[in-house]
């Protein structure tokens, strides 16, 4: 994290404690070039709904690929059609 004071890429967390609602983290650091403290906020970063495969690769949720490939996995799209005859 850069100091927004002098422009230093290091810095300390000489504390660290979660927010009233406890959905972030507030941490004090401590630029270790000029000393001059300021405060950082940690979130969750609000992740698409992923899907984890078989051979372990993760992809977004797709409810429509997910659903054509059900049907073609099960052959429901097919068999559907046929009984309209
Ligand atoms: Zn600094």
């Amino acid at each position: 994290m850069k100091c927004p004071f002098c422009g230093f890429d290091d810095s300390k967390v000489v504390d660290s404690r979660p927010t009233d609602e406890g959905t972030s983290i507030r941490r004090r650091r401590e630029c270790l070039k000029c000393l001059k403290r300021f405060t950082t906020y940690e979130t969750v970063e609000r992740m698409p709904l992923m899907l984890v495969k078989r051979d372990g690769t993760r992809q977004a949720y797709d409810r429509q690929k997910l659903l054509g490939g059900l049907m073609k996995a099960t052959g429901v799209a097919h068999s559907a059609r046929a009984n309209r005859r």
